[in-house]
């Protein structure tokens, strides 16, 4: 959980801080959001649908791409 916990501390430093406009542009243009692998350690991403839930990681290899709205539960 500890892990999972700071991914989410990262993520939402990026959702606040630079990235918020470029998602909402993004959201609006194509539907789509920028997914974050969770597994730790792995900091790949890659665009998704807002409610992905289980995206694949490339460099995983892994469904373990989340959408942050799903990861927040926003949706
Ligand atoms: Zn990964």
């Amino acid at each position: 959980m500890e892990l999972l916990e700071s991914k989410e501390k990262i993520l939402l430093e990026e959702l606040c801080c630079g990235s918020t406009e470029e998602m909402l542009s993004v959201s609006a243009s194509d539907s789509v959001v920028l997914g974050v692998c969770m597994n730790a350690g792995c900091d790949y991403t890659t665009d998704v649908e807002p409610d992905c839930d289980g995206g694949h990681c490339e460099v995983c290899g892994t469904s373990t791409v989340k959408s942050p709205l799903v990861i927040f539960g926003l949706i």
